[in-house]
């Protein structure tokens, strides 16, 4: 447990899509967890999904570091260094 640089320098941009997983919402696929990608606001769900589409948003983007969309969570993922961090308040 640690924050890498990508996590450090991440930023918390708005949810593009508030109402849920991007492509889930699109194909109408339910999700059990929500991830923000903080790169790009991008909405996806989570590895426990049918559809893992904040790992597909990831290998497709390159986007390296995604965080809980889940209420009162805050942690942080990094992908390239397979690394959980959170930021220090
Ligand atoms: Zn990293
Ligand atoms: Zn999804
Ligand atoms: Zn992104």
């Amino acid at each position: 447990m640690g924050n890498c640089e990508h996590i450090l320098v991440a930023a918390d941009p708005p949810p593009l899509t508030p109402g849920g997983c991007q492509e889930c919402l699109e194909h109408g696929t339910k999700w059990v967890h929500l991830r923000k990608c903080l790169e790009c606001g991008h909405i996806g769900c989570c590895d426990s999904s049918p559809g893992k589409h904040a790992t597909a948003h990831y290998e497709e983007t390159g986007h390296p570091v995604i965080r809980s969309f889940e209420p009162g969570e805050d942690w942080r993922w990094c992908y390239v260094d397979e690394r959980l961090g959170q930021l220090t308040s």
